[in-house]
């Protein structure tokens, strides 16, 4: 029997952890796989695509900057997370005909806040930092929130995203600068981490009830120092991503994997 191929793409994409993730979970149920990481050429992501179609692979994970590249890629051909994601598709499903477009980083987030940190997303009043990608993908799954505002160095960014949205919760869009509430839960989705460039955000915004969560991981951001000073509680992204991951895996092979294992080691090789 042939061992099925699934693939990470990005640029640059040398240190993702999708395949330690997927081989850790393909391990749990006596699975071999082959699951690669790819470099795309910025302009080559649809050639590599369909190569790795006509090559048999099953699935890949797509990561920036072609998250909606490969929604336009798999359109019309998407799952109600995808066309809810403001047109980011993180998941393909491959076929010898069709490729599948999916989102998996709003469940993920969803299952690492509620499912992992304990936090419960019900009633709450949550602020979004960002209004890229990220933040478009993760925002109905926080339905079930008492409000909820997006801010953005670029309002109109943030403006536009809410605009349309089908939602239950009080929805505003503001710039960092006119934060003026606390917030029971803040979500660092910008990539102001990776350049380590600090957001002006007002203490104000964080108490010690307040979970801090930045999708980042490997280091502490400056967000998330500001949260901790504060007295807020913190989280980075790892749980993130290992969540999506596990989704995409299930998604692929009809199988729920273990998370917090593999949380865990990944913590442990730092
Ligand atoms: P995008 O490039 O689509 O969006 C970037 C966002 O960050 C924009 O809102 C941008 O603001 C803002 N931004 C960037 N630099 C600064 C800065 N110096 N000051 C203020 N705002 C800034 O990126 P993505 O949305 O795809 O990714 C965002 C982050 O989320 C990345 O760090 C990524 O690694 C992480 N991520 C983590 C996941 C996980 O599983 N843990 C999953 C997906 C993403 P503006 O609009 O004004 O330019």
């Amino acid at each position: 029997m042939s061992i099925e191929k699934y693939a990470v793409i990005g640029n640059p994409i040398e240190h993702s952890k999708s395949p330690l993730i997927h081989q850790a979970f393909a391990r749990q149920f006596g699975k071999q796989i082959h699951y690669e990481r790819l470099l795309s050429p910025l302009d080559g992501f649809s050639s590599t695509i369909k190569r790795l179609q006509a090559e048999g692979y099953i699935g890949a994970n797509v990561t920036v900057p072609f998250k909606f590249e490969a929604y336009q890629l798999s359109y019309p051909n998407l799952t109600e997370r995808a066309l809810s994601a403001g047109e980011a598709v993180n998941t393909l499903t491959f076929t010898a005909t069709d490729i599948q477009g999916d989102n998996t980083d709003g469940i993920g987030l969803r299952n690492d806040i509620e499912g992992n940190l304990g936090f419960e997303i019900r009633g709450k009043n949550i602020l979004i930092l960002g209004a890229g990608g990220a933040a478009h993908g993760v925002l109905m799954s926080l339905v079930g929130a008492n409000s909820l505002t997006i801010a953005n160095r670029t309002l109109a960014k943030a403006l536009k995203m809410i605009t349309g949205l089908y939602h239950d919760y009080d929805v505003r869009a503001v710039e960092y600068e006119n934060l003026n509430v606390r917030y029971d839960l803040i979500v660092n989705a910008t990539s102001a981490g990776l350049t380590d460039s600090a957001l002006p955000l007002p203490d104000r915004i964080f108490s010690s009830d307040t979970l801090a969560y930045d999708m980042m991981y490997g280091r502490e951001t400056p967000f998330m120092h500001q949260a901790r000073t504060a007295g807020a509680q913190v989280a980075d992204g790892l749980g993130m991503l290992v969540e999506q991951a596990a989704e995409a895996f299930y998604l692929w092979h009809g199988l729920r994997p273990a998370t917090s294992p593999v949380i865990a080691a990944i913590r442990q090789q730092r």
